[in-house]
Order: C-alpha cells, then sequence, then structure tokens
C-alpha cells in the first residue's frame, strides 16, 4: 500500500496480490481448423486483446464459445478474460502450447514475432462487456501476462505488445490513442455514445488510451518479478496466517460470549431476596430473574441504606 494524502491507495498491483491472484479454468474448445488447428508452438512473447464488444453477456464464456462456434472465418485467442473469469480456450502451458489465430495479418509492424506471428505468440482477450467491470477484468489480464512472461521466462518489456503494434488494427482500443479519435472510434463501428461509454468505462483510474498502455505495461513488468522473486508465495503464507488468526479470534469470542452469559445467574441469590422482593414492591422492576451478580448486589446496598 502507498501512502497517499493521508488515504491509502490500493494500486492494481496491491489488489492482485491480496485477491491472491486468479485461477486460469481449462475450457479448452474443440479441434478445428478455423481456431484449433493443433499446431504445437513455442511462444515468444504475448500479445494483449480487447474482444472490441460491449454489449451485456459478451464475458469469458460467451467469447470462448464463439471461437468453439466458428465455420467460417479464423479466430481464436488462448485465454479469455473478464471481471470473474479466467478461460483457457487453447491449451497455453509449456510443451503443449497450440497455436491459435488472434494475430494474423497481411503485413506486420514489428519482426519481433518472425514473419507469423500467429506461430511465436499467445493471445489474451479482455473482455469488456457493459455488465462486467473493466477494472477487474483489467488486473486479470495483467495476472495472465505476468504469468506468461514469469512461465515462458520473456522480457516483459519487450515481449509483451498490443495487438495494435503488431498490426496496426486498434486493439485494445482502450490501450492506444485512436480512443480519444471520434471519427476513427466511428469508423470501427461505434455510435458517438457508444464511443463516449467506452471512454467513461474502460480507464483505470483516469488513465485512457497511450497511458493505459503503459500502465499496463508497467503493472505487467512488476508483477513479472515479484513472480519471479517467489513473492506470492510469501504472500500467501501471509493470508494463510491470517486465515488462522481469524479463526482464533472468533473461537476467544465464543468463549467470551459463553463467560458473559455465565455471569447472568439464572437464580435470585438468597442474600438479595428482600431487596428484590421491595424493588418489585415498588413498581421499579419487572423481571426480577436473570439479573447479573453486580445487579443484585447494587439492588441489595441500596435496599440496605434505605435509598430503595
Ligand atoms: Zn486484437
Amino acid at each position: 500500500m502507498r501512502e497517499g494524502g493521508g488515504l491509502e491507495i490500493a494500486t492494481i498491483l496491491d489488489e492482485i496480490l491480496s485477491e491472491g491472484g486468479y485461477e486460469i479454468v481449462n475450457a479448452f474448445i474443440n479441434s478445428s481448423p478455423w481456431a484449433r488447428p493443433g499446431r504445437h508452438i513455442v511462444p515468444r512473447g504475448g500479445v494483449i486483446h480487447w474482444t472490441g464488444n460491449i454489449g451485456r453477456g459478451a464475458n469469458a464464456w460467451a467469447n470462448r464459445n464463439y471461437f468453439d462456434s466458428l465455420r467460417d472465418n479464423y479466430a481464436s485467442a488462448h485465454t479469455v478474460g473478464d471481471d470473474t473469469t479466467i478461460l483457457a480456450a487453447l491449451p497455453c502451458l509449456n510443451e503443449e502450447v497450440e497455436m491459435a489465430y488472434h494475430v494474423g495479418a497481411a503485413s506486420y509492424r514489428t519482426s519481433y514475432f518472425g514473419a507469423y506471428p500467429n506461430a511465436s505468440t499467445l493471445g489474451h482477450e479482455m473482455c469488456v462487456n457493459a455488465d462486467g467491470n473493466f477494472r477487474e477484468s483489467y488486473k486479470r489480464a495483467v495476472w495472465v501476462m505476468a504469468n506468461w512472461c514469469f512461465q515462458f521466462g520473456w522480457d516483459a518489456d519487450s515481449a509483451v505488445m498490443r495487438h495494435y503494434d503488431v498490426t496496426g488494427k486498434p486493439c485494445p482500443l482502450p490501450f492506444t490513442d485512436v480512443v480519444h479519435d471520434n471519427r476513427h472510434c466511428a469508423a470501427l463501428g461505434f455510435t458517438e455514445a457508444q464511443t463516449a461509454w467506452i471512454r467513461d468505462h474502460l480507464h483505470i483510474d483516469g488513465l485512457l488510451g497511450e497511458a493505459l498502455w503503459r500502465a499496463y505495461k508497467s503493472d505487467v513488468a512488476d508483477l513479472t518479478v515479484i513472480l519471479r522473486e517467489g513473492g506470492l508465495t510469501m504472500l500467501q503464507q501471509l493470508v494463510q496466517k491470517m486465515e488462522e488468526l481469524q479463526a482464533r479470534n472468533s473461537e476467544l469470542e465464543n468463549r467470551f460470549n459463553q463467560l458473559e452469559k455465565a455471569l447472568y445467574l439464572s437464580q435470585i441469590p438468597d442474600w438479595a431476596a428482600d431487596s428484590v422482593q421491595c424493588a418489585v414492591q415498588k413498581g421499579l422492576i419487572d423481571t426480577p430473574e436473570g439479573g447479573s451478580y453486580d445487579f443484585y448486589r447494587t439492588l441489595t446496598i441500596l435496599h440496605r441504606n434505605g435509598t430503595l
């Protein structure tokens, strides 16, 4: 946590770490020439995408199922993440990595990934559905990419690119300054209202366009370092310790409650009988049973000194 103006500001990385990272669920699509051709590859970098679908319900499962349903055009990505779920649509671990169709084009803006980047990269699709939460979707996109950097030993600064950097397609739109260009957004098929919604919702703490892309790269690089240093293991141990302390705390709370109950006497003690009777007669109390030891003692003192 960083201190800022007296308030603790939770950064993206703090949030990811305090949530212990996220599970990547295997939900492989069927073999198909359109989305899962079954070609094994050795990935040299990762490419970040957005689904481009801001409609309600365009979540991780919907996009994964879309890839699975393709019959006339090529499209897929290794992972898809929304605000709660990360799915692996294609195998993307170790020797089992298969090629997806996420970054194909007639020509490329970089030679870093060779002549055919589909054959040397992993792709992650970030969901931006209107009924989702972009901050959560973004955090999962950071998590997936940092895990790949960690697992495959990539340099986060050079091996992580936007679809935009590889082919020129403005993807993810909120990670490029095209998002500020009304005419370009209209040409991509977004109405004015949709473009406004994108600018209003698909930012992180006010960062949008190239600024958000720089923040994303930096978040991925920082998290990769933490994963390499084994910081997450430490964090998980801390979380476990905290859970143990919480369990111990509620156990003590239970015992305290039991002891507190025991303080209340089930019967009126003999030495207080006269005083209680007096108080009842004077209409001061109507339920004399179940008082605490202190209650009967005070009543007796008041009675004996003549106040009652
Ligand atoms: Zn893309």
